[in-house]
């Protein structure tokens, strides 16, 4: 299985959580691969989660899909996004994987009657993972990070794996430490202990990260720099500072003016390419700065419930897919949440919508509050507001059309009331099935599936293409047995699944309103900084067109 001269990157952090491991990861895939190289993130997280499907999005953040429909860590979604490339399965490992492969294997007597033990048995499989992962799709150089914080209990296996690796070939592995260096409010001075702490710590381990990427709200001075050097066992210049920065797209062009690329080239013993550099990077970044054009976007929906922190990690995806198309069109997003309950319990009117550009209801899961995100798309619908509903969001967009235009008052969705008479978003037979069993880990529709366009449409017109292939994570299909009524009412389903049973887009035809557009799958998790995605670029075209018109 080993891949001779693959080189392997170890990302751990130090001190906290929560400073940006997920994006410094990224950003050295990209300045490794603007040197000419074919990157392989991996993620690790060490939960005993087999995925990360079942994980509640205001504590674990979004959870990403593959196109093979894994369920995976938001990190894989900047992986992509950084290095503009589509991840697999091996790309992600949970410690629930791992035992869960061992598990099996003992069970069918795959040791040999051997004890099976977490030495060595866990962590050859970690190791036989890592390597099977190198080993695919030409890849050269994979970047390895390891979620939580040096001394966590639950990662220890995989630095261990790592150590090993090292221990093998001392050259083609190399540990790069992102630690924290806090400034406490009240001495008004960097401090370098906590980092030399946790390097201590990994030392404990038999590890020495050889790359420390030293984050903090200001950027280190010579003094800390050579503190943390003569501390923690690196040269000089292989501690990077890394500031805070506006835009995580800034931070490859940052670890570049750092040479933190030199760095890793001279520690891997590897000589860089000729390549255009982070040229087309580069343009990207900064011409979201010169950028003067503002408009707002409601996003309406329920993740929102503890704070600012963690509401940004559950929509990242969509957040990220909304600038990529502005920036596109030369404006600036300006981004508004709104609790849905809050039109429910009249805290908010519908009316206060006005001073929005565009509105979007993204994706959710069986929750109160779905009166008040009906309320919104009424308005949105009424009132010609650009609109664009993300999965939950085209469903309940039917909902809405099935109440107002069939005068179907009850219609809904299985998911908030399975007395209701009407029925237009309802269960799949085979989907039935599984909640039978509560069999709910993995067992939504997920990952890529195509559709077929509806030519003339306005899907078809975005996309300029017949067929299309998105990715999926839901449950639930608007109901067949509406969809005449409703096509008949003037609602478009313009996207279908290839056989034409399962409903993939539905829109109103322009001629009715500007944008009123939902999809059944989640176009976000495609969209790319350099490749913005066609519904995106749609939708954000129609909100700037409302922003001038009004
Ligand atoms: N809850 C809905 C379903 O399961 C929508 C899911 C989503 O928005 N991702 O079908």
């Amino acid at each position: 299985m080993k891949k001779k001269d693959h080189k392997y990157i170890f990302v751990i952090g130090g001190v906290m959580s929560g400073v940006g491991k997920g994006i410094a990861t990224s950003a050295i895939g990209k300045v490794l691969q603007a040197k000419g190289f074919n990157i392989n993130p991996i993620k690790i997280d060490p939960y005993l989660n087999v995925d990360a499907g079942t994980m509640n999005p205001t504590e674990h953040g979004e959870t990403f899909v593959l196109r093979s429909g894994l369920e995976t860590d938001q990190d894989l979604g900047n992986y992509e996004r950084f290095l503009n490339k589509d991840l697999r399965n091996e790309n992600y490992m949970t410690s629930g994987m791992v035992y869960q492969s061992v598990i099996e294997r003992e069970r069918n007597l795959g040791y040999n009657g051997k004890c099976v033990e977490a030495i060595p048995h866990i962590r050859d499989e970690i190791i036989r993972r890592i390597e099977k992962s190198a080993s695919l799709n030409g890849s050269e150089i994979s970047i390895i990070e390891i979620g939580g914080t040096v001394g966590d209990y639950q990662n220890i296996m995989f630095i261990e794996a790592a150590r090993v690796m090292k221990g093998h070939n001392p050259k083609d592995v190399l540990f790069v430490m992102v630690s924290y260096l806090p400034i406490p409010g009240k001495l008004g001075e960097m401090k370098t202990k906590p980092t030399q702490n946790a390097v201590r710590q990994l030392n404990s381990y038999g590890v020495q990260p050889e790359l420390i990427i030293a984050r903090s709200s200001e950027p280190l001075d010579k003094k800390r720099k050579d503190k943390i050097a003569i501390q923690c066992n690196v040269t000089q210049k292989h501690v990077v500072s890394a500031p805070d920065i506006e835009s995580v797209y800034d931070v490859p062009l940052h670890f570049e003016k750092g040479k933190l690329g030199d760095s890793v080239m001279e520690l891997l013993h590897m000589r860089p390419r000729k390549t255009s550099g982070l040229t087309a990077w580069r343009n990207f970044a900064n011409k979201s700065k010169r950028l003067k054009k503002e408009v707002n976007i409601a996003i309406v929906g329920k993740y929102f419930d503890t704070g600012n922190f963690v509401l940004s990690d559950a929509y990242i995806s969509v957040i990220e897919a909304i600038k990529y198309s502005a920036y596109k069109f030369g404006a600036k997003p300006k981004l508004h949440w709104l609790n849905s309950k809050e039109f429910e319990n009249g805290k908010k009117k519908v009316g206060s919508l006005k001073e929005f550009d565009g509105i979007i209801v993204p994706g959710g899961f069986g929750e109160t509050g779905i009166e008040g995100k009906l309320q919104v798309i009424k308005y949105a619908r009424e009132h010609k507001v650009p609109y664009l509903g993300l999965c939950y969001g085209m469903q309940l967009m039917t909902v809405e059309y099935a109440r107002s235009k069939l005068r179907l008052k009850d219609a809904n969705t299985l998911e908030i009331n399975p007395d209701a008479r009407h029925l237009v978003v309802d269960l799949m037979p085979e989907q039935k099935e599984l909640l039978k069993d509560k069999n709910y880990g993995g067992t939504m529709r997920l990952g890529v599936y195509p559709a077929k366009l509806k030519e003339g449409s306005i899907a078809h017109s975005l996309y300029k293409e017949k067929k299309v292939e998105e990715r999926h994570r839901h449950r639930y299909e608007i109901n067949p047995d509406y969809i005449e009524r409703l096509e008949a009412k003037g609602l478009v389903f313009s996207g279908r699944s290839p056989d034409g049973k399962l409903m993939e887009i539905a829109e109103l035809p322009k001629k009715e309103h500007p944008f009123f557009l939902g999809t059944q799958f989640h176009p976000e998790l495609q969209a790319r900084p350099l490749a913005p995605h066609p519904i995106f670029n749609g939708f954000v075209k129609a909100v700037l067109k409302f922003n001038e018109s009004k």
